[in-house]
Parts: C-alpha cells; structure tokens; sequence
C-alpha cells in the first residue's frame, strides 16, 4: 500500500464552540503518536475514554479516542480521532500539541485524498464525499449517497469492460499484419463500442440534472418594477434578504439566495425590473435581467394582481413548461384567491405581505423541479462537470475509432482510439492502466493465433 511520509492532524468539526470538536490524526506515526499521549492503545474502533496529556504533562482535556487500524481506516492508514470538549480554544491546544509531536496540519481534503490514493475509494466516490458534505437537499443527499456506494464507479466499469473487449479483440491482430479482423469480430466491436456510446450519452444527459441538484435550480423572479418580486424572494427564503422600496428600481444587483422546496433545493434570482420605457442605468440593469432568464432553469414571472399587465415583455419569448405566472398582492382583492386564468402560463394568485398562496407556489416549484428528475430517472446518477469532460473526451475518440473501424479495422490507430476513450473513462474514477488492459487481452484471446 502506498504511504504518505506525513502524519497530519486537523479539526474535523466547524470551528466554534459546539458540544464536541473531532480531531483527526492519520498516518505512520499515529500509533507512536497516539501512545505517547494516552499510554496504553485502546483496540482498534473501540471508543476509549482517556485523558489528554500535553508533552509538559498537563491534562487539556478529558476525551474520547478511537483508534483505527491500516486498513481498515477511512484513509487506510492508521488514524486516530480524538473528541473533546467543544471548545475551539481545547481543540487549538490539542492541535498544536500533536504539531509539536510531530505531525503536521493536513490541506483542504487531504483525509480522503489519502483514501483515494490508498484505493479506500475510487475518485468519483471522493467526489461524492463532497456533494455529501455540501448537499443542500433531499435529491441531492440521495444522489451523494448513490454516488459515495459506487454506483458511478459501477457505471464506469462497465463502459470500460466494454472498451477493453473492444480492445483485446483488436489488439490479438496487431502483431499480424497480413490477417484482417475477421468479420465476426469486427461485427462485434462495432456493436460493442455503439453500447457504449449510447451508455455515455445516459450518462452525459445526467449532466444538467447534476448541475441543478449540486448548484440549486435556477430560478429567475422577473417581472415589471414594484410587483413585488423582493418581497416574493423574501418570503420564500422565510426572511429579509432583499431590499423591498415603494419605489421602483430598487433591486439594481442579483440577489441569489437557496431555498428548500420539497425534496429540492432551488438557488432564487431576484431581479432588476423589466419596463416598456427604461432610463438609461435600468436599460443596463435590463440587459443583466434578460441574461439571466435566459440562464435559468425556472421563471417566476411576478405580476401585479391589482392591474396584471399583458406580461411577459414585448418580444421575451418563454417557455411555460419553466414557467410559473405569480399574480402577487392578492390581499388587496377582498375577494377568494383565484388566479385569472393565463392561457400560456400556469398562474397561481399570492400575496408575499400576508404569505397566502405561498406553500401552494412552493408545491408548484417542486413540482417542477420534480420534472428535472422524471427527465434522468429517479435513482440515476447525476454527473458533474469533471465527468462530463471525461465522457465528452471519450465519445470523441469512440467516434474516431468506429470511422476507423469502418475503413481499416486492424490498424494500430485504432487501438490507439481505444486506449484514448479508456484514457478519459478511467480519468471519472482515477484506475485504469495497462495493466488491466493486458490481463484482460491475455484472459480472453489465444495469443498464439
Ligand atoms: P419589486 O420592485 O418588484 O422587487 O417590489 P418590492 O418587493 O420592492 O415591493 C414593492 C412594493 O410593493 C413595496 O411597497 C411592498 O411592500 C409592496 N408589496 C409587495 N408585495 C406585496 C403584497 O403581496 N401585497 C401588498 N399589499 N403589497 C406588496
């Protein structure tokens, strides 16, 4: 097993006071380490209750310790975590006690890069320990949780147990220049690297679903100067973070704020007003709101209940399957809640003063976000933005090596198309090498032939 020359230590718990911090050692000397503090080793994964005596022999704190025993670590090293009281003047002292024992302060992330490079996990499921961390919603755990168990690891796999047939069959003829690829396997490859690419076409179109549920879903308020629109964001966000005015024009900058509806997290995008007429300085303010609907992934489109205009803006064109019409200050109708029917756009009747109307608009934006889901599946993957990269690189040189396949299958180019695409698919979980790719050609083809 690979072994980092280091031992680090770091806070693993937000600093600040709290009921406990966690402070995490891991690496070589943990055991000395570990042993020159608290004497005796407790077993491994047991919870030990102990003192922590600095090197002068002063108690800091009475804590937890658990030790972890190579392999069987989150980084495969041996790896102590220590709980302490929580407060982060203790912590700072444990820490730079273990400084001055010799470990060092760990980087951004440097646990589970360890994890990875001690094949704890591949890349893709250290990714997801991230999205995990960071998940701002239901969808989004779920789908850090499905990614963290290897499911994208598992996908990976096979895309690439794909490509290697492909290339063990290919390659048996390379070293045999005046033998041509018999039909059958030709026929064969062919089919195979066309599975493929449609795998990571699924794949790929996971891509925006994974952008939404990492990011939030776009949602842009719009709408003419003094519907509402900040009060709207104020109310769904549940305080005030914009600035509401009775005069129009107030919102010149984005306001971005995420919020939960349902299962999904969405990332609200409050406004500059849209006029018929603009001064010159809202023209700009205009210009950024036109950007943005363009941008976004869901339209609130807010207009005023007590004289609700023709909306939306000359010459704006919308899409009502992302749009939702809001007919805001319904409070000042003395009248029931209903919404003058739109014949484009699904119109729901709000008042952001009172609150009226707003858990039905919260419904309504789940429901729509559902459909960004209904669109990938409900327990599909989502990928990101690296695997996309990694993916893209790949289907081009699939394309590449089926043109080739077509014109002079048993080229050496042709190999080398695959090696590329196994290249860029072994990038999403960080293994491939040719090691794989000759136990592979060995396994299954009579080399002699
Ligand atoms: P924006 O320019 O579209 O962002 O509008 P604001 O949120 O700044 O609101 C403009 C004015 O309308 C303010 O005076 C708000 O208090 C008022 N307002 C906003 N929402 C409602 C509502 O639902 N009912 C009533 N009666 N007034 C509202």
């Amino acid at each position: 097993m690979a072994r980092s020359p280091d031992t680090i230590a770091a806070l693993a718990t937000p600093a600040g006071t709290a009921a406990i911090a966690v402070v995490r050692i891991s690496g070589n000397d943990t055991s000395r380490i570990g042993g020159d503090i608290f004497g005796e080793f407790p077993p491994p994964r047991l919870v030990h209750r102990a003192n922590y005596r600095d090197r002068s022999g002063t108690v800091l704190d009475d804590v937890l310790v658990t030790f972890f025993k190579e392999p069987n670590s989150y980084t495969g090293e041996d790896s102590l975590e220590v709980s302490c009281h929580g407060n982060p003047f203790i912590a700072q002292r444990v820490l730079e006690d273990l400084y001055a024992r010799g470990c060092r302060p760990a980087g951004p992330g440097e646990f589970t890069r360890r994890a990875f490079l001690n094949g704890r996990m591949d890349l893709s499921q250290a990714e997801a320990v991230m999205d995990l961390i960071h998940a701002r919603s239901e969808r989004a755990l779920a789908a850090a949780r499905r990614q963290l168990d290897g499911a994208l690891g598992r996908q990976m796999q096979g895309l690439i147990d794909g490509v290697l047939d492909s290339l063990a069959r290919v390659e048996a003829y390379i070293d045999f220049p005046d033998e041509n690829l018999p039909k059958e396997d030709l026929e064969a490859v062919r089919s195979e690297l066309r599975a493929v690419l449609r795998d990571a076409d699924r794949l790929l179109a996971t891509r925006h679903y994974g952008e939404l549920m990492r990011n939030g879903v776009k949602t842009v308020i719009f709408g003419e100067p003094n519907v509402g629109k900040s009060s709207l964001l104020n109310r769904l966000v549940g305080r005030d973070r914009a600035i509401v005015s009775p005069e129009p024009g107030t919102t010149r900058d984005f306001i971005e704020e995420l919020v939960t509806v349902g299962p999904h997290c969405l990332r609200l995008i409050d406004t500059a007003g849209l006029s018929e007429a603009p001064a010159p300085l809202e023209k700009l303010g205009m210009a950024k709101t036109l950007e943005r609907i363009a941008d976004s992934d869901l339209l609130l489109l807010v207009v005023d209940a007590t004289h609700p205009t023709p909306l939306p803006p000359a010459g704006l064109k919308l899409d009502p399957a992302r749009t939702l019409r809001v007919l805001n200050k319904s409070d000042l109708f003395l009248g029931p809640l209903v919404p003058e029917p739109s014949a484009r756009f699904e119109t729901l009747a709000v008042s952001a003063l009172t609150g009226a109307g707003i858990d039905e608009l919260r419904e309504a934006l789940a429901r729509r976000a559902d459909g960004f889901q209904a669109a990938v599946g409900a327990d599909s993957v989502a990928i990101n933005a690296r695997h996309a990269h990694a993916l893209s690189q790949a289907k081009e040189c699939l394309g590449a090596a089926l043109l080739k396949l077509e014109s002079a299958p048993e080229s050496e180019l042709l190999a080398s198309d695959l090696r590329g695409a196994l290249d860029a698919l072994g990038e999403i979980s960080g293994r491939v090498d040719n090691e794989q790719v000759l136990d592979r050609l060995f396994a299954s083809f009579c080399i002699g032939k």
